[in-house]
């Protein structure tokens, strides 16, 4: 049951984008950041367009634009509801392996980028299975779909052959390579085209009857889909009436988050198209902290605890990522499980025994900082003035019963020569 104090997380997604190098990572999370700021006018920036301009300056200086937690906000299209969506720096290379094992355990959802001139590579099988092994919900993204050879059936097939996963195709592209000019959802059964380069004019129509095949074959794979996790839906499929909208985004949701299927959508980040979408389904389909098991961690006598997410519980937070800030110095990304993390406290650190007192609080925005009094349980943000703490360090309340969150048990990372 959610209480008052936890209903905020209803409406939080705290996600990774997962990919190997060059699958577009880096472009998908620049136009996510750019769609989330243009509504929300984060920081200085009061244009869209200048956010825009800001990241590919920063990008051609070859600055990572991300902080190691990014928290944007998203009005889901059609609706007034607001989300928060954090997003999770997860490194892409396969050598540095323990960093991306370690981002995995601060997420509760991934979004698994492909490029869909290639299908799945043995890299992005890679971070397929590390997002399993730490049982992240995940929606795949076939992106490039611009380029020649782009394929979106190749990308769905090899989630099913290669990844022997059950992919759920909750999306068609209009047209594909030079072509690509919308996109169709097939769980609402609309398509979408794009009447600008900025993809933030977007056109709503019925499907055009060139694509009434395809879309009923790909909406049958859909089906079939859901109807494997949803015993209503079977039943409706065998008796083969149509399942409304609702029920099978329902289906959906309750499949992904069990992580039994995996909605595939398409779209070009690089052409600005299909991202607008892709954050719709990550709020439709990702999970919210409340439905993700409790993190769990062990005390000195070998007793499990767990933390739900709750900020009225006690303090449980990890901190995942240390980075070095040339103004404020030191800054360590935590990760709030439960309880709420106040600046000017005093924490214990259950890893390196050590009483810590935390500064200021901070939570990275696109290109802006926001400084907070306090960290709420399911939010990600930054501490200045943690002197010992250490990635992977579990932070608890001062004086509570020493507790150690589920360690991150992974072989050290090869290095390749
Ligand atoms: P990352 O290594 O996964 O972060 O990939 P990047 O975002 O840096 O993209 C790798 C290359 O693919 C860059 O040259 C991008 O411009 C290009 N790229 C990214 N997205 C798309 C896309 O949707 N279509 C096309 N044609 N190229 C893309």
């Amino acid at each position: 049951m959610t209480t008052k104090a936890q209903s905020y997380l209803t409406h939080f997604r705290n996600i990774g984008i997962a990919a190997h190098i060059d699958a577009g990572k880096t472009t998908t999370t620049e136009r996510i950041l750019y769609y989330t700021g243009r509504t929300h006018n984060i920081g200085e920036v009061h244009d869209g367009a200048a956010t825009m301009d800001w990241m590919e300056q920063e990008r051609e200086r070859g600055i990572t634009i991300t902080a190691a937690a990014t928290t944007a906000k998203w009005k889901r299209s059609g609706t007034d509801q607001e989300y928060t969506i954090n997003i999770i720096d997860t490194p892409g290379h396969v050598d540095f392996t323990i960093e991306v094992e370690r981002s995995m355990r601060v997420l509760d959802g991934a979004v698994a980028v492909f490029d869909s001139s290639q299908g799945v590579e043995p890299q992005s099988e890679t971070v397929w299975r590390q997002a399993d092994r730490y049982g992240v919900p995940r929606i795949a993204f076939s992106n490039k779909m611009d380029k020649t050879g782009a394929s979106f059936e190749l990308v769905v097939n090899d989630i099913r052959e290669r990844l022997g996963a059950i992919p759920a195709p909750i999306q068609y592209p209009m047209g594909q390579e030079n072509e690509f000019k919308g996109i169709i959802d097939l769980v609402r059964q609309r398509a979408y085209t794009y009447t600008n380069d900025l993809g933030t004019d977007i056109e709503e129509h019925d499907i055009p009857a060139e694509y009434a095949d395809k879309v009923a074959e790909m909406r049958t794979q859909l089906i079939e889909a859901a109807a494997e996790v949803d015993e209503d839906l079977m039943m409706m499929y065998l008796e083969g009436e149509e399942p409304s909208a609702e029920q099978l985004v329902n289906a959906i949701r309750k499949g992904t988050i069990e992580k039994k299927i995996f909605p595939v959508l398409c779209g070009s980040s690089l052409k600005n198209k299909g991202v607008q979408l892709l954050l719709d389904a990550v709020v439709d389909y990702l999970p919210s902290p409340l439905e993700v098991p409790a993190i769990k961690g062990t005390t000195e006598d070998g007793e499990t605890v767990e933390y739900p997410a709750d900020p009225e519980g006690k303090l449980a937070a990890l901190a995942f990522k240390i980075m070095a800030d040339p103004y404020v110095g030191r800054l360590t990304f935590v990760r709030i499980y439960s309880g709420t993390l106040q600046s000017g406290s005093y924490v214990y650190n259950a890893s390196k025994e050590r009483r810590e007192r935390v500064g200021r609080l901070l939570k990275m925005h696109a290109n802006s900082r926001e400084e907070v009094s306090e960290l709420k349980a399911g939010e990600l943000g930054a501490v200045i003035g943690l002197k010992e703490a250490g990635t992977g360090n579990t932070l608890i309340g001062d004086g509570d019963t020493r507790v150690l969150l589920e360690s991150i048990d992974v072989p050290e990372p090869v290095i390749k020569l």
